[in-house]
């Protein structure tokens, strides 16, 4: 069963890969079929098996012999562990089908954030209704609305305060919206988890690349990966951790 769980996740890791190439840039995610960025041509189905057809074509084109990115199996491998683990967790539910869809937005998301700075409309006000509806059936609507109400104002005066002291834009419009959308998931203390948490990560990441010169100070670094990946750690040992330390 874990096999082929973990087959399907890497089946949809393909299709999250295209999602990040295509919304970007305005494309269709569904038409045309795949094809190299470089030359133009199309790609086979044997090379477009997840995984292993990076690895037998070590990772280029097969007609113009460009590179391709090792993104493109990161991410299939990263979505095919999520799956496993999010099965692990919550078994065949309701509930896994609503925290596969939450990981998968998340990690197209953060990937578009990483390369573009933006995380698109569709991801953060997407995942805050597909929230909306898991609140529906697992709360109480309003659960979910206080939480994305809770992120999204907490991010915003995060944001404000951020400019009046640095006299510069601190934080994003995406950030606070995916904040928010995170919020329909996790709850108020889910957001402030997830907030305190992707601070710390981000701080440090962004620490060791000015040490290694790798940003300036003034460089954009993009906040949704963290506060994505902090939302993920709360959803699997972050509640629990709360729970135990504040009994509630
Ligand atoms: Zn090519």
């Amino acid at each position: 069963m874990i096999v082929l769980i973990f087959i399907f996740g890497l089946v949809i890791g393909s299709f999250l890969n295209v999602c990040i190439y295509r919304i970007p840039r305005g494309k269709s995610i569904v038409y045309p079929p795949s094809s190299c960025p470089v030359c133009g041509a199309r790609i086979k189905w044997y090379d477009n098996i997840p995984v292993l057809s990076y690895i037998l074509l070590e990772g280029r084109c097969r007609s113009c012999k460009s590179k391709i990115s090792p993104v493109y199996p990161i991410v299939e491998l990263l979505s095919a562990i999520y799956t496993v683990l999010v099965y692990l967790k919550f078994g065949l539910t309701v509930d896994f089908t609503f925290y596969l869809i939450f990981g998968y937005m998340l990690i197209v998301g953060s990937f578009i954030d990483l390369f573009h700075y933006i995380i698109p409309d569709g991801i953060s006000l997407g995942l805050a209704f597909i929230g909306l509806l898991f609140g529906l059936y697992k709360h109480a609507l309003v659960h979910s609305i206080v939480g994305f109400a809770f992120g999204f104002v907490l991010l915003l005066f995060v944001a404000i305060l951020g400019k009046a002291i640095f006299k510069k834009e601190a934080m994003g419009g995406g950030d606070i919206k995916l904040l928010g959308a995170l919020g329909t998931f996790v709850g108020i203390k889910g957001v402030l988890f997830t907030l305190f948490v992707a601070s710390l990560f981000g701080s440090f990441v962004g620490i060791i690349l000015m040490a290694l010169g790798k940003v300036s100070m003034s460089q954009k670094i993009p906040f949704g990966p963290y506060l994505s990946l902090s939302a993920i750690i709360y959803i699997f040992v972050g509640v629990h951790i709360i729970a135990k330390i504040y009994g509630f």
